[in-house]
């Protein structure tokens, strides 16, 4: 059965997330900033990246809030810039606590 919060994406198994923001790297194309603490190259190159709206500011801003597809998340990578504080038991789908289910923010300032 397919999990309907994971996507099959141009970077394989993707995680929606919500976009924070947009800035560009030194070769002037466009990354997205996302909740997850994730950067995410995007660029409008049909058909397979299909991101006609990059080019236009108020198009840019329209989006943010909106989910994109994270392929970092879907590989279960950390942030470049976050470590890990503390670990807890090994949960397997029968013990994982209701509370690890949900959405979870990364703490700011670190441990
Ligand atoms: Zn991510």
């Amino acid at each position: 059965m397919t999990d309907p919060t994971h996507t099959q994406g141009d970077a394989g198994l993707a995680v929606p997330r919500r976009i924070l923001g947009f800035e560009r790297d030194a070769a002037g194309e466009w990354i997205v900033r996302l909740a997850c603490g994730h950067r995410r190259h995007v660029r409008h190159r049909p058909p397979l990246s299909d991101y006609p709206w990059l080019a236009d500011a108020a198009a840019r801003e329209a989006r943010i809030g909106a989910a994109i597809e994270c392929g970092r998340c879907g590989r279960g990578e950390l942030p470049a810039d976050v470590a890990e504080c503390r670990t807890t038991d090994t949960f397997d789908e029968a013990t994982l606590p209701a509370g690890l289910r949900r959405d979870r923010t990364i703490r700011a300032g670190g441990c």
